[in-house]
């Protein structure tokens, strides 16, 4: 027998299997899926190269797990269908431990968390940026630091092609008060890391202003 609200309100299906959602469902996941992805393995520390930086100093990026399976099928649900609540189970779940991580584990404390923007045909899509909505939700303040064109898909590109489509891509943008002082430490965020071409960039561009640019947290990494 249907309850009241069962009859006014069809039971909602998860984003991810298509299984019939039992409880609160905050994610749009059945708590099958909830418990998979909490389980996936990580997290892992990837180091990856700033170009120009002569003192060879990388970028420790923090991913929380690995681009497969069921994580894979999170961020292309979130990325091409745009469920905008996947965005936030990223944020709760995934990002918010691990940033708290690199807060009590790490020194120097992070000051400011810079996004790598999304495309401008992306986020057109789905009608959100992903890493600047994750990016709000971390307990130290955001600045959106970078801008990017559009230009070719980095997933079309070869690897050294990358680099270079990087460096076309992005560019560093001064906001009123928020402009390079020496010792504000920023943590950058992105959704992906591949070959990390646009994090090593981005992070380039902030030393160049002046900012100290060690490390990056992303909720995936592609092996
Ligand atoms: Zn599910």
């Amino acid at each position: 027998m249907k309850t009241v609200r069962e009859l006014i309100r069809p039971a909602e299906l998860c984003a991810l299997c298509g299984r019939r959602i039992d409880g609160p469902g905050r994610f749009g996941l059945c708590s099958r899926c909830v418990t998979e992805l909490t389980d996936s393995p990580g997290p892992f520390i990837v180091p990856i190269p700033v170009p120009d930086d002569t003192n060879q100093d990388l970028l420790r990026c923090l991913a929380v797990t690995e681009y497969g399976g069921l994580p894979k099928r999170l961020i292309q649900a979130m990325k091409i269908r745009g469920h905008y609540r996947l965005a936030q189970f990223c944020v709760e779940v995934w990002l918010q431990p691990s940033f708290h991580r690199i807060v009590t584990q790490s020194d120097p404390k992070p000051d400011l968390i810079v996004p790598i923007p999304a495309s401008p045909g992306g986020r057109r899509r789905r009608g959100f940026d992903q890493s600047i909505r994750m990016a709000r939700q971390l307990p130290v303040p955001t600045a959106n630091l970078l801008t990017r064109r559009t230009g070719r898909q980095q997933k079309s590109l070869t690897r050294r092609d990358r680099a270079a489509n990087a460096e076309r891509r992005y560019a560093y943008r001064r906001l009123g008060s928020t402009n390079g002082l020496p010792g504000t430490e920023v943590v950058l965020l992105d959704d992906v890391l591949t070959t990390g071409a646009s994090l090593g960039r981005c992070a380039a561009l902030l030393r160049s202003a002046g900012f100290s640019c060690s490390r990056a947290i992303v909720c995936v990494v592609k092996r």
